[in-house]
């Protein structure tokens, strides 16, 4: 049996007449770039989080750069940032000139920064966190917000991996001054190509992203300052708001997956399963596991033919382009310790008891036949 890492595919099968009906839509409107498609999926979307703007983008990564730029940070500014996540979350605040400050995971759910290690990280020239969803769990952020709001950092929130992941039912992207998204296809929502959005309640940081991000004008010709050419285009925005009304349902489905993963694995000793945050929904992007003799089950696991991957193989501080910064090991050492155990293994809301089974018993059988010991 064939277990891919997710299954875009599948998903396209289901909804395929939707999909088609959509893009049919927009060439024949011609609304390319802008224009109906692209408002009624930021007013969707909007909707659907409760909140004042979104601010659609060409992808995940311009959405964080935007804000940042638009939140005045810059040279001489600090910006707190996760060891372990996508470059994105990292890359876009040495853009604006300002230094990426990293901080260990948490030692118990390894999925991003704990507020103990975030509040050590602080200087007189901290300006930002860029407080970073990953995996679908939510980050310790009422925590990180109230430490946020008595230093007067800005609280920007990294959600390209956790849409709709929520604490005490509400959504990540709604505590800081702004939630950052990602349309990556293979994000849990997940566009045909690149796209993202800034979702905010702040009035003149929504206007100021919305005309960074369309050459610094609101207007045709009316440029107010200079700025970058970051739009969604209305194909990505029809395919979005067609995939809208299922995104919960396939929330759902990928928590209830979760849960089936942890009754077949969670007594194995070997590996461990991971942790929900009380209080919060993950929303399972990702399920990782941490295992014992990680690269030999992975290869395992390979010639059963089901695939996994590492999220990361490196984590970010000792990736070569941060060399410069001359961090170790030692100052990441919980972040560390995930980058050699951890292994994802398939996840997607179409997944089949079957093959869920089916990769379990790969993974039971790799430590019970003795090929883990
Ligand atoms: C995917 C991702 C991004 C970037 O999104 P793109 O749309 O690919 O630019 C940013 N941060 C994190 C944590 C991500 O996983």
């Amino acid at each position: 049996m064939h277990v891919p890492l997710v299954d875009l595919k599948a998903q396209y099968q289901n909804i395929q007449h939707e999909i088609e009906h959509s893009i049919s839509s927009v060439i024949s409107d011609t609304a390319f770039i802008g224009g109906k498609y692209v408002n009624q999926f930021e007013r969707s979307f909007a909707e659907l989080y409760g909140v004042k703007h979104c601010i659609p983008v060409a992808n995940g990564t311009d959405s964080l750069y935007i804000l940042m730029r638009m939140l005045g940070i810059g040279a001489g500014d600090e910006v707190i940032t996760v060891a372990n996540s996508w470059i994105s979350s990292a890359e876009t605040i040495g853009q604006t000139g300002a230094r990426p400050v990293f901080v260990d995971v948490d030692p118990v759910y390894f999925s991003s920064m704990d507020e103990v290690s975030f509040e050590k990280a602080i200087t007189p020239k901290t300006k930002a966190v860029i407080a970073v969803h990953l995996h679908g769990q939510m980050l310790q952020i009422d925590k990180i917000k109230v430490i946020c709001d008595e230093r007067n950092i800005l609280l920007i929130e990294d959600c390209a991996q956790s849409h709709f992941a929520s604490l005490g039912g509400k959504r990540a992207g709604t505590f800081g001054i702004a939630g950052s998204f990602s349309f990556y296809p293979g994000k849990n929502l997940g566009a045909y190509g690149d796209a993202g959005c800034i979702i905010t309640n702040d009035d003149a940081l929504a206007e100021k992203c919305r005309m960074y991000a369309n050459h610094g004008s609101l207007k045709k010709h009316d440029h107010r300052m200079e700025g970058i050419n970051s739009r969604m285009d209305g194909l990505q925005a029809a395919i979005l708001s067609a995939k809208l009304p299922h995104v919960l349902q396939w929330t759902a489905d990928r928590i209830r997956v979760a849960g089936t993963y942890d009754a077949l694995l969670g007594s194995e000793l070997h590996i461990t399963i991971p942790k929900v945050r009380p209080g919060t929904v993950h929303t399972f992007h990702l399920y990782i596991i941490q295992c014992e003799k990680r690269d030999q089950l992975k290869d395992y696991l390979a010639e059963k033919n089901i695939e996994t991957a590492l999220h990361y193989p490196t984590i970010l501080p000792l990736l070569p382009a941060y060399n410069h910064l001359g961090y170790t090991a030692a100052n990441f050492p919980n972040a560390y310790k995930y980058q050699q155990a951890c292994l994802s293994i398939p996840i997607y809301p179409e997944i089949t008891n079957e093959q869920i089974q089916y990769v379990a018993s790969a993974i039971n059988a790799f430590y019970a036949t003795g090929k883990g010991a």
